[in-house]
């Protein structure tokens, strides 16, 4: 039977005219993944359908351990550690993966095909284009620096994305100690070039200035005595406090732990523009404009979208957003067979008020018009599914149980019978909405969605028996996909001195060395292999042992 499936096989790949055989092996469904980063590379870790075929396309052969970046840019860890070749990864798998070095270029949702450009350097040949059409496409490309067109940041300063952007600014930071001590300049002017300023208190502009601080304080200052008085580091911030979207607690800490160690943090102060040697800032109380010399910038304010992304968002008519809408399957919204995840995409959540009456009618077991505690209590697990917020806002509200609810939306009334109609039973859900949030766009998010991506793929087929039809709360199917979820596992804010913040779910906060100590210990466990684990702790020992390298 075997060897007739396999003759089977060659013919029809062989010719069209096999129809009847072609049935008996079916061509393998073409998965097209865009992008190698945290998105990409989870979802082709976790896929074991050996039933497609993936075609990678990505300017990058590599994936970048992203939250070591900030360690690369002082010598903490070497480059190399935190980059994991995207072809050690495939080769392992058993299903059919090929690679292409280059950029998608267009997207054509109506022929399924997209466009390439080759990115690999050629000598003799220019740019190579090509098309590749796709049963499935996976946008997983990510975002890129957003410099919301303030003038000269493109020419003037250094971004933190990439591989090649930590050496650069490594280079910068000990090019500029060198510079400032040679014989010929003034004071004036090595203080120029060794003031350091950071825009943005954001999670890595926070570390980044930590890490500089360390570098300099530990490693540099013995290396250039002349000058090591004349380094300064400021950090700019145009909203009133840093790492603002950690808890109260740890902004506090790192405000006041920067103000000791003479890291200068304006709070409220916007840049307006900067030039070849001055970055022009206005203060957001007054609207007072200074500027300062400088020797290097650094920008990290946040990402916005790609223009690949931009371009397609317009061709399907989403217009202006910030990131590729998907619904919480993570499908761009109006496709199929297109998907959407990581920074490059943000799930457009369903109001639960805008689907009440549904939810009522399907809570409703026996039509009766009223719903009773119990039907409002067993539809709640679904409902909580499908809408986030639910839960959350259950969560907030900690004392209430569904009682408390029901007693709540009834008023007065709730003496008399606890059954809701449709109108109570708004009321009750009524706050829910004002819990939504978007996801961040952080490597937790995009490597949770790949990974949940691959499951709805390894399941495909088991869930094309049972479709997904109509949201969960209106159906019982235990084949069908559940909707993304994401799961919050904390997040740590490195302060520098072997200090860091960590804020685990729950609110629990914990400042210090022992925390420090967890993020060694988790940075290490998330390395994406065995040899980039092995890298990135012999850097660390090395680093303990030797101090960081200065050379240039
Ligand atoms: P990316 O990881 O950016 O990957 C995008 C991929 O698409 C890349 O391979 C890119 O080459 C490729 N690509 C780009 N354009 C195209 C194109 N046209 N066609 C095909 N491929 C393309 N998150 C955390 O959770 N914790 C942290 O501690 C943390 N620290 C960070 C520190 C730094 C310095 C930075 C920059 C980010 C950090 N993040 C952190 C955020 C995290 O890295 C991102 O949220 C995450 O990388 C998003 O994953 P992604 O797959 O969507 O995009
Ligand atoms: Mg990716
Ligand atoms: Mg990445
Ligand atoms: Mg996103
Ligand atoms: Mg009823």
């Amino acid at each position: 039977h075997g060897s007739q499936g396999h003759i089977a096989h060659a013919d029809a790949t062989a010719s069209d005219g096999g129809h009847a055989l072609s049935e008996v092996v079916p061509k393998k469904k073409k998965v097209v993944l865009l992008g190698t980063g945290w998105a990409g590379m989870s979802f082709l870790k976790s896929l074991k359908d050996p039933t497609y075929e993936v075609e990678v396309v990505s300017p990058r052969n590599f994936f970048v351990f992203t939250p070591l970046l900030p360690s690369v840019t002082c010598g903490k860890v070497e480059a190399r550690s935190i980059a994991e070749p995207i072809r050690n990864i495939i080769r392992k798998k058993n299903v059919d993966i090929s690679f292409s070095e280059a950029e998608c270029i267009k997207i054509d949702p109506q022929n399924k095909k997209i466009y390439c450009r080759a990115t690999i350097d050629s000598h003799s040949k220019g740019e190579e284009e090509f098309a590749v059409d796709y049963d499935y496409l996976i946008i997983a490309v990510g975002a890129q620096v957003n410099t919301f067109n303030t003038p000269g940041v493109v020419e003037n300063c250094h971004f933190l994305k990439e591989i090649d952007d930590a050496q650069k600014i490594r280079k910068n930071v000990i090019e500029s100690f060198e510079k400032a001590s040679l014989p010929s300049l003034s004071d004036e002017e090595r203080k120029k070039i060794l003031h350091f300023v950071i825009v943005g208190g954001g999670p890595t502009g926070v570390e980044f200035a930590a890490e500089l601080h360390d570098f300099v304080n530990e490693d540099l200052v013995r290396l250039y005595p002349k000058v090591k008085d004349l380094a300064k580091i400021t950090l700019l911030e145009a909203t009133d406090h840093i790492l603002n979207m950690f808890d109260e607690r740890i902004t506090n800490f790192a405000e006041s732990k920067f103000g000791r160690e003479g890291i200068d943090v304006k709070l409220g102060s916007m840049v307006t523009g900067i030039n070849e040697n001055e970055i022009s800032t206005k203060a957001r109380g007054n609207g007072k404009t200074t500027s300062e010399p400088y020797g290097m910038v650094l920008w990290s304010t946040g990402v916005g979208p790609r223009p690949l992304i931009k371009e397609f968002m317009k061709q399907i008519g989403q217009g202006n957003r910030r990131a590729l809408a998907t619904d919480e399957w993570l499908r761009v919204e109006g496709f199929d067979n297109i998907y959407a995840l990581g920074d490059s995409a943000t799930i457009n959540q369903r109001k639960a008020m805008e689907d009440i009456a549904e939810i009522f009618k399907k809570a409703d077991k026996d039509n009766s018009g009223t719903l009773t505690v119990k039907e409002f209590q067993e539809t709640l697990d679904d409902i909580c599914e499908r809408y986030p917020q639910v839960e959350l806002y259950l969560k907030n509200k900690q004392k209430r149980n569904i009682v408390d609810l029901v007693k709540e939306a009834k008023g007065d009334a709730a003496k008399e019978s606890m059954e809701l109609n449709i109108e109570e039973f708004k009321a009750a859900l009524s706050e829910v909405d004002s819990q939504m949030k978007n996801l961040p766009a952080t490597a937790q998010v995009a490597n949770q969605q790949g990974a949940y991506l691959a499951k709805c793929f390894n399941r495909m087929e088991e869930c094309e028996k049972n479709p997904e039809g109509p949201p969960r709360f209106r159906g019982t199917g235990r084949h069908r996909f559940r909707p993304f979820r994401y799961k919050h596992l904390g997040q740590f804010a490195p302060l520098g001195g072997e200090q860091t913040a960590a804020q685990l779910p729950g609110d629990w906060v914990s400042i210090g060395h022992s925390s420090q100590w967890l993020w060694y210990s988790v940075y290490a466990s998330k390395q994406v292999s065995w040899r980039t684990r092995a890298l990135v702790v012999s850097d660390w020992v090395r680093r303990f042992i030797f101090g960081r390298d200065t050379s240039g």
